[in-house]
């Protein structure tokens, strides 16, 4: 079938020009033609669109030069093929960096259809590229379901508000779907999801000109209002009012039980992190209290005092061997290969129990202590390495780092210790690190990361999705992976905004070279949509729960008998 080519021919000869046309027919281009030869003539074609220009280098009245600048300054992207009689390979060249986007010979027509063949293929690529790169750069600042503004977006004009309010008073208001849960759970997710662009909708109209109301995170919103106390508190029951208007869903009036979280700026913190996590203090106490709104009080703080307590346990926890390391498997997507194991901290505290990563990382990352416990972590994992190359598996190992990890110069010198004792090639070896990690402090971690990265150690950008950073920064570090955080892949099949960002980042990925993970990865439902989608690795409950080295080892084993292969060193 033949298929329509708008083309614009930009040539003094007419015979040259039906050439052309006989030669684009020839291969299979039905195509709609204009010749100009003037200036002008070029000026008034461009008000139509056309898919390629073919520009005559040699013309009586027109500068190729001249002419190929005004094609260049179109707001879209329309190739151009230079055709001319034999010119110098350096002038050629000149034209291509001047956007020419290939150049033939008159007598050598025969290329011309190929030539445009790719341009078009180009085009379309770049069109691609760009179009998801638009969708990830506005699903980073908004929130799919409500189009609200997301957290990042959320903080950034936080940071900004504070830093120019030169001290006069302002409250962080933290709103709370406080029955989610139960909504999600007797009416759907669906419905669940209706209720918080509700509320979003609620809220915004009884807003103050010029406040950002943001989707934070699931059933949170965030809201910074000028003014002090007396106005939040104010806003704060005319919000708690117009929830009390009833919402009909199927039928049904849902009861929407709303709670408010508040933190003064400057008494309560003068940072957003700061400011947000009183304003979730107070909204805790406020739950616990069954009051439907409170401001942020010290008292609130008492677990502060238990956290302290446990930061002192722990150092001591290092030395008696309480820490324990569980991996989870990654996996090939399309050959359900294992490609490599990720680290994840316990504590086995001996009066709580076995301990998750969360419930101590988050306070020993304020410490110094963090870096005994990444070292503890890095020497641990690298052994384990170690023992599964020699039991016959050579399986790269994933260690997360956090911001403080990134900024001990002596890191590097140390992992490179640790490799060379064991034995263990670095390429063996991967530092998770998620976004706010990099953006903490990037004129520290920036050069570390790279000095990393040149040992051979394969670099890993964790929850990605959740942070700060855009792809266009990504661009610019040292890295070898990214992973989409968890909340993307576990709603990815109900949630078309989880999937856009999903598809896009993936997409990304890919064109940078980069090895795309999802992690969290509940059931086959995702695995499958996942390698529709061409992700390359994926992380979860449904391949594997973190598990204990010896479990991990009967679980290669068994994979071994059903799924024999070889382990896969990545190399991207
Ligand atoms: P992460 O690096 O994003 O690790 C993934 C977390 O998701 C793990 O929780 C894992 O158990 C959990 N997970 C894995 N598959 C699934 C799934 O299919 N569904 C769901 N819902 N969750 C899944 P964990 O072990 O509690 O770790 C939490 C976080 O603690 C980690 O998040 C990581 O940021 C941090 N962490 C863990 N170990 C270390 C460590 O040694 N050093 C540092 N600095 N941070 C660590
Ligand atoms: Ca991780
Ligand atoms: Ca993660």
């Amino acid at each position: 079938m033949e298929k329509t080519l708008r083309v614009l021919i930009v040539e003094d000869s007419e015979d040259a020009a039906e050439l052309l046309t006989l030669e684009l027919k020839r291969g299979g281009y039905h195509s709609i033609t204009q010749r100009v030869e003037t200036d002008d003539d070029l000026a008034a074609s461009l008000s139509k669109e056309w898919d390629i220009v073919l520009l005559d280098y040699n013309m009586p009245r027109l500068n190729v030069m001249t002419a190929l600048n005004r094609l260049k300054q179109l707001p879209y992207d329309l190739p151009v093929i230079i055709v001319s009689a034999a010119i110098g390979e350096e002038r050629a060249a000149e034209l291509m960096k001047l956007g020419a986007n290939d150049y033939i010979r008159k007598g050598n027509l025969a290329r011309l259809v190929p030539s445009i063949d790719r341009e078009l293929r180009e085009v379309e690529d770049r069109r691609q590229r760009k179009a998801a790169e638009n969708s990830l750069n506005y699903l980073a600042y908004h929130d799919p379901l409500t189009s609200l503004a997301n957290h990042n977006a959320f903080h950034l004009h936080c940071a900004k508000e504070i830093s120019q309010a030169g001290g006069k008073a302002m409250v962080m208001l933290i709103i709370n779907i406080n029955n989610i849960r139960d909504i999600n759970n007797t009416l759907g997710y669906k419905n669940g999801d209706l209720v918080v662009k509700h509320i979003g909708k609620l809220v915004e109209n009884v807003l103050p000109d010029n406040a950002l109301l943001a989707r934070l995170r699931g059933n949170d919103f965030g809201l910074l209002l000028k003014g002090g106390a007396d106005t939040a508190a104010l806003l704060a029951q005319k919000i708690l009012t117009s929830v009390q208007q009833p919402f009909v869903l199927e039928t049904l009036s849902v009861d929407i039980e709303i709670v408010i979280g508040m933190a003064q700026f400057p008494e309560d913190g003068n940072d957003v992190g700061t400011l947000l996590g009183k304003a979730n203090i107070a909204l805790q106490s406020s739950i616990r209290s069954g009051t439907e709104y409170a401001f942020y009080a010290s008292s609130q703080d008492t677990v502060s005092r238990e956290h302290i307590a446990l930061l002192g346990e722990l150092r001591a926890a290092i030395g008696k061997n309480e820490l324990m390391l569980m991996y989870q498997p990654k996996i090939e997507v399309r050959t359900g290969h294992v490609i490599g194991m990720e680290a994840l901290v316990r504590w086995r505290h001996p009066q709580q129990g076995l301990l998750p990563p969360g419930q101590f990382i988050p306070l020993v990352e304020r410490t110094g202590l963090i870096n005994l416990v990444a070292q503890w972590t890095l020497w641990e994992a690298i052994l384990q390495c170690q023992a599964w190359q020699k039991a016959g598996y050579k399986i790269p190992i994933a260690v997360n780092l956090s911001t403080r990890n990134l900024q001990d110069i002596n890191l590097p010198e140390q992992i490179r210790g640790f490799l060379e004792t064991a034995e263990t090639p670095p390429h063996l070896l991967e530092l998770e690190i998620t976004e706010s990690v990099l953006m903490a402090d990037p004129s520290r971690a920036l050069p570390l990361l790279k000095r990393l990265h040149e040992m051979g150690i394969n670099i890993s950008i964790d929850d990605f999705g959740t942070g700060y950073s855009s792809m266009a920064y990504l661009k610019q570090l040292p890295i070898n992976e990214i992973k989409i955080d968890k909340t993307f892949i576990t709603s990815l099949m109900r949630n078309h905004g989880d999937a856009v960002i999903t598809r896009s980042t993936i997409d990304l990925g890919r064109n940078m070279g980069l090895f795309v993970t999802a992690e969290g990865v509940e059931d086959q439902h995702a695995l499958d949509g996942l390698m529709v989608l061409g992700c390359d690795r994926a992380q979860g409950y449904h391949i594997s729960r973190p598990a204990p080295p010896n479990d991990i080892l009967q679980w290669l084993q068994n994979r071994d008998r059903e799924l024999p292969g070889e382990m896969i060193i990545p190399s991207r």
